[in-house]
């Protein structure tokens, strides 16, 4: 067994030095996010109301951990694809494992943004609107209901906070192998932070991906969208195929404790991971027409270039083709179900660095 190093993250936004903090009032007395409002050492549980508009409101539940002594804020948000259950539930369940009576800082949880999608079942989008909750920052108070209640988390718990964890997992569609993404937008010092973070969040497995921040493409998810405002951003995954194994939840768990520790903000020992699989995975597999796919290789499994990794049919059952790994890599994820519409992804292939690159600009 290893032993836990004593190991604290930087944050890349600095917070008020000591000193300056102890003689102004404290900024943070009452924490407020929609109707959740947190006295320190409170939990609060509430919600963003977001009023209709040119079609339906909804509620996106929050709950806020304001802890006794001053520290960071921390955003933890799910649920904007809401049948990625894990990482819905995980961070459900880490309200009630944080204790504002022994937290340095204040914790804002937001574990469902797209209710709509967790309620109907539906993958990927806003049934509602049909839009992408992942794809509209900064959103629009005056647009259709996806725009409008990103509007609202862009103003209520981005913006107040120094730290941004986003979960995802697998979706209903999607046999995922958990890791977490090194989001670098070529920042020195933000990129730096990020990095620390995924590597206390404690999956092995790192996606790289860089951003260019001046386009606004790359600002409209929300790791993207947070990192424009200068804060530090984790994305991590785990789950698939619509289960809340205890393992993937865990994974997700923990990572998010693991990230309180490193910051200082609770009381644990963390080790950041020693030797992590960095991977680029731009290589993403889409299919060419409708029909149905089958899946031959599983999530998580090593494969070389032109390796098979499912196969086709028509609705008849007929072959129609074979999908081949065009890079050897790591099957980060792998289409779960037979539903294949044109477009739709099949699998994404991690491939291994075995160094990671400096930070380029998308399409420098
Ligand atoms: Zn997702």
């Amino acid at each position: 067994m290893m032993r836990p190093v004593p190991f604290c993250l930087a944050l890349a936004v600095l917070t008020a030095p000591a000193g300056l903090a102890a003689q102004q009032p404290d900024a943070r007395a009452t924490v407020a996010v929609g109707t959740a409002s947190a006295r320190r050492g409170q939990v609060a549980y509430g919600a963003i109301r977001v009023p209709a508009g040119v079609d339906s409101a909804t509620d996106l539940p929050i709950a806020v951990v304001n802890g006794t002594r001053p520290g960071p804020v921390v955003a933890l948000v799910a649920g904007s694809h809401g049948t990625e259950y894990t990482s819905i539930v995980a961070l459900t369940r880490i309200i009630g494992q944080l204790d504002p009576r022994t937290i340095s800082g204040t914790v804002i949880v937001a574990p469902l943004l797209n209710v709509a999608s967790f309620t109907q079942m539906t993958v990927h989008l806003n049934p509602v609107d049909g839009k992408g909750m992942n794809g509209q920052y900064p959103g629009d108070p005056a647009g259709t209901q996806t725009q409008r209640a990103l509007a609202a988390v862009a103003d209520q718990v981005v913006k107040p906070a120094d730290v941004v964890i986003d979960l995802h997992g697998g979706d209903l569609d999607e046999d995922l192998r958990p890791y977490s993404y090194w989001f670098r937008g070529g920042q020195p010092a933000q990129d730096s932070a990020s990095r620390a973070l995924a590597l206390a969040f404690g999956l092995d497995h790192i996606i790289v991906r860089d951003f260019d921040l001046g386009d606004a493409a790359s600002r409209r998810n929300l790791g993207g969208y947070a990192m424009s405002l200068g804060k530090t951003v984790l994305v991590a995954e785990a789950g698939r195929s619509g289960t809340v194994e205890p393992e993937d939840l865990r994974l997700l768990t923990d990572g998010v404790l693991n990230v309180l520790g490193g910051l200082r903000m609770i009381d644990r020992a963390v080790r950041p991971v020693e030797h992590p699989v960095w991977l680029d995975a731009s290589t993403r597999l889409a299919a060419d027409s409708a029909g149905m796919f089958f899946a031959m290789v599983g999530r998580g499994a090593t494969v070389a270039a032109g390796a098979v990794l499912g196969y086709t049919t028509d609705y008849l059952g007929r072959r129609t083709g074979e999908v081949r790994s065009p890079t050897a890599g790591v099957v980060t994820f792998i289409r779960g179900v037979p539903s294949m519409w044109k477009g739709a992804t099949l699998a994404v292939i991690g491939r291994v660095l075995v160094e990671v690159p400096p930070y380029r600009k998308p399409g420098s």
